[in-house]
């Protein structure tokens, strides 16, 4: 059965085509970002260290693919982009095996979904993969939860898919398309 990450990268690669501009707006170590390349040759991808661009950069090199990487929060990413998305990534909370206190944080992540919305094409999809276990995780879960569920809905498909029979706090999906 798809666990909710799958589900997120089955959700995004049913709409990426070779040249689309796509965006992993939390890089970390780079799994997502390997994700998009395989789709499309015009991939941005952002996270706030540099350890996350150096493990996405060896990453990349060992999968002989490409993607722009850069070193600026997700919030700022209309200072790179100004065409079109198709489709984008978030993998909220801390990067693993890494300091836990550098974790996304609801204000500045809600500002980035605002962008991505802005930018996206009609049938553009935006996948969120929403980890609140940590400190200060439910409250970024609760604010972003919030947010798209209010979400007008001539203009947006909201989705929500994750375990519901588990313990402790099980990360979910949340899906958006704009219809
Ligand atoms: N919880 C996930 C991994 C999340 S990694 C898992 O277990 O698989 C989240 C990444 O977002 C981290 O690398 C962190 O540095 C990055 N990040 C934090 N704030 C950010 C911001 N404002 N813009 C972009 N990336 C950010």
């Amino acid at each position: 059965m798809l666990m909710p990450l799958e589900m997120t990268h089955l959700f995004l690669s049913e709409v990426i085509t070779d040249d689309d501009v796509v965006v992993d707006a939390t890089m970390g170590q780079g799994y997502d970002t390997i994700f998009l390349a395989k789709l499309s040759h015009r991939v941005l991808a952002f996270d706030v260290q540099a350890a996350a661009l150096d493990m996405t950069r060896q990453r990349l090199r060992e999968h002989k693919l490409t993607a722009e990487l850069i070193l600026d929060g997700h919030e700022a990413l209309d200072q790179y982009i100004d065409q079109p998305v198709k489709a984008a990534i978030f993998n909220l909370g801390y990067l693993p095996q890494s300091d836990k206190t550098v974790i996304t944080h609801a204000k500045t992540t809600i500002i980035a979904i605002k962008k991505l919305l802005d930018l996206l094409v009609r049938g553009g999809r935006i996948a969120l993969m929403i980890y609140y276990g940590h400190d200060g995780g439910a409250e970024e879960k609760d604010a972003v939860l919030s947010f798209v569920t209010d979400l007008p809905q001539k203009e947006f498909h909201v989705m929500r898919y994750g375990a519901i029979n588990q313990a402790h706090q099980p990360p979910f999906a949340l899906l958006i398309e704009r219809r």
